[in-house]
């Protein structure tokens, strides 16, 4: 690290949990995170200004001037440009130091697989089930950590799915494919600003903390907050042995 990297990590270098070593492995790090919306900007915005070494965005949308309320890695100016090219230009003026890949694309399972294959950790800020379980399926494959997280109205939820590991559960388990689970989403149901800000920001301290071993991660819990009464709760997430993603059966 040279004297300019020294000063501007220095504050995460201070902490034991993540000292010079840590934040070594920050810079060689290579984050996947899909959607750079509500909770795409958080991410994107926390680990690109914790210096991690490879951010990908994926995001085939424009800037909308509705999404301006809470997707806060975007200018007003932004509004018809690519959500992908909005967000390097703010990254890059944060920390030109990492190196932002923005891929406009609606990805698929496929292209997520050969994506998640080259990267040390997988964020979830997609707003739809179809794209959940793509990267799900994607992450189980290959055994990625995956961070996902939801925001709708005034509830938010994260979970980590550390698939490094035989016994971890995945998001299937929680939500089978199956299942009935409709797409609630902003459009329709609306969404309170700084609720995409919270949970995102959660999502992209569990994404440093697994690129860098310090503390304990959520794997194993989905945390639960109602913004409306600022409450959180976390219960215990287990492996479903039917899950047909992750389970004995799987296809
Ligand atoms: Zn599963």
């Amino acid at each position: 690290m040279n004297d300019e990297q020294l000063l501007r990590y220095s504050r995460h270098i201070l902490l034991p949990q993540i000292g010079i070593e840590g934040q070594a492995k920050l810079l060689a790090a290579r984050a996947l995170v899909i959607g750079a919306g509500g909770l795409g900007s958080p991410i994107a915005l926390y680990l690109a200004s914790a210096g991690v070494g490879v951010l990908t965005l994926c995001d085939d949308e424009a800037v909308d001037l509705t999404n301006l309320q809470r997707q806060i890695v975007h200018r007003t100016e932004a509004v018809g440009r690519k959500k992908v090219d909005s967000a390097r230009a703010t990254l890059a003026a944060i920390n030109p130091e990492v190196k932002v890949v923005g891929l406009a694309e609606r990805v698929d399972e496929k292209r997520i697989e050969a994506l998640a294959r080259e990267h040390d950790v997988v964020i979830d800020g997609s707003d739809n089930f179809a794209t959940r379980h793509a990267v799900n399926r994607a992450c189980v494959k290959l055994r990625k950590p995956l961070v996902s997280g939801a925001a709708v109205r005034f509830d938010g939820q994260i979970a980590v799915f550390d698939l490094r590991a035989a016994a971890s559960a995945c998001y299937a388990c929680l939500f089978p494919e199956s299942g009935e689970s409709e797409d609630v989403r902003c459009a329709v149901m609306g969404v309170f600003a700084p609720l995409t800000g919270i949970v995102g920001s959660i999502q992209a301290a569990e994404a440093l903390k697994l690129l860098t071993g310090a503390g304990e991660t959520l794997a194993g819990r989905l945390l639960l907050l109602d913004a409306l009464a600022m409450q959180v709760r976390t219960i215990k997430l287990a492996k479903d042995p039917g899950c047909s993603v992750c389970g004995n059966n799987r296809s």
